[in-house]
């Protein structure tokens, strides 16, 4: 069976021990095999500062940017092999896997182009010159260097490239050598991309190394000048927060964590207007795609009462036309199965605990016998679950996420205070959408929720024909949220870039400041 690699030290290096099995998730036949330990993190770690972290700065910011440019070129023209890995490793649809893979080349090309935009620098200045003393001679400036050390990824397991390359595309910007970490049972697309990337020789030696395998013992490898970014469960995260770098040394954490993104709906929309299809397009879309497996996906949805049966129903319609099965033989299969066994148990379990609290509305407890396509009882498969809140404020909902296509319907009083007080139960998100017409609406809406989440989205009728909805993240936008969510703050165009990078106020003459900033 192929064993994956982990490119580490300028090579490949096939690792040792304990053994991991990837599946593919519609048939469970084994696809390739990852050794969980034998990696030299603490050499991997000394030969990406030292080679990747020179090599890359002294590139400028235009010269990263060509680089990036020719990563995104090299990812489109692996694009159909990476497709069909992510349909045989994920389980996606054809559609799931040009959202992943088109995302991270969209991505990838958008922090080329700013790369671009910021030339022939090395150094990027914070804001204006500020005076300081009696004159303007005495002056400061607050300055963005690169950090010395190493961008450590820890990815989780739904999007194996996006995820992959948006944490890339900002720190080799900003100058810092990545080591990327995706998650195990995914890993064939992380892997082949880096292949496809090492191959082009786009990149130099030692910029971007790969760790097949679990690697729990990295995060206490880093120290001060390191940067640990993080996306997977909450659990995980506390781990390593705990971890020695992080306690003892200042490495700089950032966490992209659990959500359970809010829809609302306002109360001046009805179900046969542009923005009523739209809110239901954007609740179904984002319970199916990815088989519900986004961080970004819809969780509880808000509906006035007077309207919760008419949407409820509407929703229900969508799903009933939805194919479900193995992506690569069924006959027009929209939506796949989950990524792994232990996905199923935990959607599962989430379902069960939601209906102690809810009432069916749509597909019962999930259990689907019979995939298009696929055998039964073969493969990790579950059918969209809708519920029906009993009490909307009940706990259960706000806490737990289950992610996979499930969804619960909380019906409220159509007023903006209740609707707000309500998602904020959800302790922080990483967006939240809300539909209407209606001003007055969204004024209060984004005033009370802007300070729980990383990104709001305002569904309306004039934006309902070029939106791809609230489940899309974009590389010019902030993509992270408060509390729940993480704390983290990734994307966000430049912002992005900051994060691994140290800002320092340099204070002295100014003709002198204005030297340093001379390309
Ligand atoms: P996970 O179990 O926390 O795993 C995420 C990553 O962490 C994997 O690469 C995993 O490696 C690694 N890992 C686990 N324990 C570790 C440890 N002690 N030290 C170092 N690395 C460790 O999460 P998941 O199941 O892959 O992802 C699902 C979760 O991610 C969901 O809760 C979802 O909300 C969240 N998510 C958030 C975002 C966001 O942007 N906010 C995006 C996507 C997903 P192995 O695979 O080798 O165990």
């Amino acid at each position: 069976m192929k064993r994956l690699q982990s490119y580490v030290c300028g090579g490949w290096h096939p690792g040792q021990g304990e053994v991991a099995t990837l599946v593919n998730p519609s048939t469970e036949e084994p696809l390739a095999e990852v050794a969980l330990t034998g990696i030299d993190l603490a050499s991997t770690l000394q030969f990406s500062a030292k080679h990747g972290g020179n090599a890359l700065r002294q590139r400028t910011f235009a010269e990263r940017g060509a680089m990036l440019a020719e990563l995104a070129r090299v990812m489109h023209s692996g694009r159909e092999e990476l497709i069909e890995l992510a349909i045989a490793n994920g389980g996606n649809t054809r559609s799931d896997a040009k959202f992943d893979i088109d995302g991270a080349s969209f991505t990838l090309a958008h922090y080329a182009e700013l790369g671009t935009q910021l030339g022939a620098r090395t150094v990027l200045a914070d804001g204006e010159t500020t005076q300081i003393g009696r004159t303007a001679r005495f002056s400061a400036q607050h300055i963005f260097s690169p950090r010395r050390g190493v961008a450590v990824h820890i990815n989780a397991f739904n999007f194996p490239a996006w995820g992959l390359a948006e944490k890339a595309a900002c720190a080799l910007l900003a100058g810092m050598p990545v080591i990327c970490k995706p998650a195990t049972a995914t890993a064939l697309v992380a892997h082949r991309l880096v292949e496809l990337f090492v191959e082009s020789g786009a990149l130099p030696n030692g910029a971007l190394s790969l760790i097949c395998g679990s690697a729990r013992s990295l995060p206490g490898l880093l120290r001060g000048q390191d940067v640990l970014a993080f996306t997977g469960s909450s659990a995980t995260a506390a781990t390593l927060r705990a971890s020695d770098g992080v306690v003892h040394h200042s490495v700089h954490l950032n966490v992209e964590a659990d959500s359970l993104n809010a829809a609302v709906l306002g109360p001046d929309v009805s179900p046969d207007s542009e923005t009523g299809r739209l809110f239901v397009a954007d609740v179904v879309r984002d319970i199916s795609q990815k088989t519900g497996q986004k961080c970004t996906a819809i969780r509880r949805v808000f509906i006035p009462a007077d309207h919760a049966d008419a949407f409820a129903e509407a929703i229900g319609e969508a799903l009933d036309g939805l194919a479900i099965g193995d992506p690569k033989t069924g006959e027009n299969v929209r939506m796949g199965p989950l990524a792994t066994r232990q996905q199923l148990d935990n959607v599962r379990l989430g379902i069960a605990r939601l209906a102690d609290v809810t009432d069916e509305l749509y597909g019962g407890s999930g259990e689907l016998k019979h995939p298009e396509g696929g055998q039964p009882g073969i493969g990790f498969f579950v059918s969209p679950v809708v519920r029906l809140a009993r009490d909307p404020a009940s706990s259960v909902i706000h806490r737990d996420e289950v992610f996979g296509p499930v969804a619960t319907v909380c019906p409220y009083d159509g007023n903006a205070e209740t609707a707000s007080n309500l998602v904020a139960l959800g302790a922080g998100g990483l967006v939240a959408s809300i539909y209407s017409d209606d001003r007055a609406f969204f004024k209060t809406m984004v005033s009370e929720l802007a300070p729980h989440h990383g990104r709001l989205y305002l569904g309306s009728e004039k934006i309902a024909a070029q939106s791809p909805g609230p489940g899309t993240v974009l590389p010019s936008l902030l993509h992270g949220g408060p509390g729940r969510a993480g704390g983290g703050e990734e994307l966000g165009g430049l912002q992005g870039v900051h994060l691994y990078q140290q800002c320092t106020a340099i204070q002295g003459d100014k003709s002198i400041l204005a030297s340093l900033l001379k390309q």
